[in-house]
């Protein structure tokens, strides 16, 4: 019987030889800089878009500095302007709503279910009251909500939905990867995501306005034309001129390390979801133990879970985090009062409106939430689930 689990929760695999090797390569090429390639060379960062936007399966890719850029500039170049109000999750990361503040926006938080997903009836609801005519949609810890009837309600009420893919990165609804609903998908390459290149990002997108004023937007100067998946010149006549440049570019080095993890991406989604299943089959016996329920339509990606337990005062809740840490699993609970590490709480983003969120209160108060490293081994998963299952139980 293991007392103690001894994985470290923040512990990433290394970054595949064939990257380092191509990393090494730009680093003795002295071409770091996304734009310094030498004659016909493209540059790894403008194929990795290319590889990027053909895996998504959309037209335009621009690869950027991190998730959260890639956030502001989809924003900005969906038409966003100071004062406009963007509806978002009450329940997701801080550089979403940090993103919307950044470009001036006024965050309008809809309430979660005890799924996890976006309430569609509040989001409606919210919709009409506001009037709002922007939803950045933040798919958190790999939890989709129903895309169709999203999109449905979105398009009635001319909304643009901007996607925050952060966690999402090779999961699917109906077949259909996340990041192609809305007007743009966003995604993070930073160390805890998917693909690891430290700090990172892409945009995605169908439209040619919109990636080509993203592209200016990320800083291209005028060499928008060393892109390796944007619009062509005639669409950039009159947008490379009255858009401004954030400098947000990813550099050759990011993307060299990023290409052999694409490559890579599919077989590690099925890592992630053997780990998941793992945890989740270990939890399900505990009738203490509630975990969110997984839509058939949707294929996630495991690389997190999250379980609550309804009923659990907060005492009882502070007490699973202590034992659970004593027996070397590192539990968040969104319901502490302050903010701590990577968790996050809508009533500490003080530089937003004041807003209750009586339903989402209510789901985080006894949520909890781990991350699941490619360097726990599926027998790692079941001690763990073990661990917090007992240790659920000793506090009850
Ligand atoms: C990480 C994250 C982002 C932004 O990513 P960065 O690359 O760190 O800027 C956005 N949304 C969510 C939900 C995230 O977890």
């Amino acid at each position: 019987m293991v007392d103690r689990f001894t994985g470290n929760f923040t512990q990433q695999e290394p970054i595949p030889d064939d990257a380092i090797e191509a990393a090494v390569a730009v680093l003795r090429s002295g071409r770091l800089h996304r734009y310094n390639v030498a004659g016909d060379d493209p540059g790894e960062t403008a194929l990795l878009e290319r590889e990027y936007a053909e895996w998504q399966g959309a037209t335009y890719c621009i690869a950027l500095a991190s998730g959260g850029q890639a956030l502001q500039i989809a924003m900005r170049a969906s038409g966003v302007i100071h004062g406009d109000q963007v509806l978002t999750n009450a329940f997701t990361l801080a550089p979403v709503p940090g993103a919307i503040a950044a470009v001036g926006g006024v965050p309008v938080l809809v309430e979660i279910d005890e799924n996890l997903r976006l309430d569609l009836d509040d989001l409606e609801k919210k919709a009409q009251e506001t009037g709002a005519k922007f939803l950045l949609l933040s798919h958190m810890r790999g939890h989709l909500c129903h895309m169709d009837r999203l999109m449905r309600i979105a398009d009635g009420a001319g909304i643009k939905v901007i996607e925050d893919c952060a966690h999402t990165m090779g999961a699917t609804w109906n077949g259909t990867r996340s990041g192609n609903f809305g007007v743009a998908g966003c995604f993070s390459t930073q160390t805890y995501k998917h693909m690891n290149s430290g700090e990172g990002g892409f945009l995605t997108t169908d439209d040619p306005d919109l990636a080509a004023r993203a592209v200016i937007l990320s800083g291209s100067y005028m060499l928008h034309q060393r892109h390796g998946a944007a619009p062509g010149p005639e669409v950039f006549a009159q947008i490379r001129l009255e858009t401004p440049n954030m400098s947000a570019r990813m550099d050759n080095l990011r993307a060299a390390i990023l290409r052999p993890q694409l490559r890579g991406l599919e077989r590690n989604v099925l890592r992630w979801n053997e780990r998941y299943d793992a945890v989740a089959a270990g939890l399900e016996g505990n009738n203490s133990i509630r975990l969110p329920v997984r839509p058939e339509a949707e294929t996630g990606v495991g690389s997190s879970i999250q379980f609550r337990v309804p009923g659990f005062s907060r005492d009882e809740c502070q007490a699973l985090v202590r034992q659970a840490g004593e027996r070397g699993v590192e539990l968040k609970w969104f319901g502490a009062a302050e903010p701590v590490g990577f968790t996050s709480d809508y009533r500490s983003w003080q530089y937003i409106p004041k807003q209750h969120l009586p339903r989402s209160e209510e789901v985080l108060s006894t949520l909890f939430d781990l991350r699941l490293p490619l360097t726990f081994s599926v027998e790692d998963c079941g001690v763990l689930a073990r661990i917090i299952s007992e240790t659920v139980s000793g506090v009850r």
